[in-house]
């Protein structure tokens, strides 16, 4: 009998790991991916897909056909570990191996009514509907942004190229955008929103947010707005929740796994990407070199080779300031300008050509 491999999730993770297969996978073995969205979707640009500078057809890249690989359109609700199933909306779907690269969701830490006032760019249909509601507001409404990450700066610069009539705040907890990255990154950007009028608070916690306004604190201050988007945090998608009954989660909530992504008490369950534990923290780059290295695993054990992974070198940081510059962290070099934000059109355009 056929050996049925499930993947759930054709993010960066899941269609690194098909990529990676499908010139070797054996007669014996189908392959079926589950996923909500019946195309791959480059997510780092979702910011744009909501700012409403990129049509939704560019985020878009069709899944490679092979005979053995078919695409399934479902939303995926619960693994059903003992029974070897996986349940979805629409079908229930056996599996003699699982990988599951379901991604994030947006982590709203306990903040009250966060997740119902908010609007989101974590999934293709929060980032349509945050570009819906954006292209509904009248000239001079307040924009607040929860979060000076990678994302949520990507999405301020987008979103004043794009709307030029709106009063845009960021707000972050700590006391520096992109806290990570190097001063000069940091001063650079800065520098950037405040050129672009985007006022940026610094030092603030948020701690409730109701439908006309945001509170924060150190000191107990409150602020209307008209639209808010959370990009404060994420946490692995909770459908893959029940496999911590099998393994243990790290201090990101990521569920830890073997040398060869497989849960540690329970064999031929694979996690990769945004679910997984990790040394770093997740990145599309991080998901699509793990989704690799698994299908290197795969194809060793059909081959009946020993595997022998390399250790994972992610290359950087790279991140949009708008449709004209940039910034990134590349192999330690400090770039910002022009060039980073070339470089980074570059590895999406490879990214999606080379996918299908
Ligand atoms: C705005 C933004 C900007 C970013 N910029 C960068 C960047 O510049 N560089 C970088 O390296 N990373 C960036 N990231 C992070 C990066 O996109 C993720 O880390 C990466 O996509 C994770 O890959 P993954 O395979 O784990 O999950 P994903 O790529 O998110 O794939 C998960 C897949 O599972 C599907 N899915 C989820 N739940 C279900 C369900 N219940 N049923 C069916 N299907 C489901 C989704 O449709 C999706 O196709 C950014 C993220 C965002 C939101």
């Amino acid at each position: 009998m056929n050996k049925h491999i499930v993947v759930l999730g054709a993010g960066y993770g899941g269609m690194a790991f098909i990529n990676t297969i499908l010139p070797h996978i054996p007669s014996d073995v189908c392959i079926s991916v589950i996923d909500r969205l019946p195309c791959h979707t480059i997510k780092p640009e979702y910011y744009a897909l909501a700012s409403g500078s990129l049509n939704e057809n560019k985020v878009k890249a069709a899944f490679p056909i092979h005979s053995q690989v078919d695409y399934i359109l479902d939303e995926v609700e619960e693994i059903q570990v003992a029974y070897h199933k996986v349940i979805c909306k629409n079908n229930e779907v056996a599996f003699d191996q699982l990988i599951v690269a379901l991604g994030c969701v947006d982590n709203y830490f306990n903040v009250p009514w966060a997740e119902k006032y908010t609007e989101s760019i974590q999934t293709f249909g929060q980032a349509m509907r945050t570009r819906k509601k954006i292209d509904q507001l009248p000239p001079g409404s307040c924009v607040a942004i929860i979060g000076g990450g990678l994302s949520g700066i990507e999405f301020a610069s987008d979103l004043r190229e794009q709307h030029p009539d709106l009063k845009i705040i960021l707000m972050e907890r700590s006391n520096e955008v992109l806290s990570t990255l190097p001063d000069r990154i940091r001063k650079y950007v800065r520098q950037h929103l405040e050129d672009n009028s985007i006022e940026v608070m610094t030092n603030v916690s948020v701690t409730m947010i109701d439908e006309r306004a945001i509170y924060y604190g150190p000191v107990q201050e409150w602020m209307e707005y008209d639209m808010c988007v959370w990009a404060a945090g994420i946490k692995p998608n909770p459908v893959a929740s029940p496999l911590l009954a099998y393994s243990n989660a790290d201090r990101l909530t990521r569920i830890v796994v073997k040398e060869n992504y497989e849960l540690p008490y329970y064999n031929d369950i694979f996690v990769i990407g945004d679910c997984a534990s990790s040394e770093f923290a997740p990145s599309a780059q991080l998901a699509h070199i793990q989704g690799k290295q698994l299908g290197q695993y795969f194809i060793s054990v059909w081959e009946g080779r020993e595997y022998l992974p390399e250790p994972i070198k992610l290359k950087g940081v790279l991140g949009y300031l708008g449709k004209k510059t940039g910034f990134g962290l590349v192999n330690g070099n400090v770039l910002l300008g022009k060039v980073p934000n070339v470089i980074k059109s570059g590895v999406l355009w490879m990214h999606k050509h080379h996918l299908g």
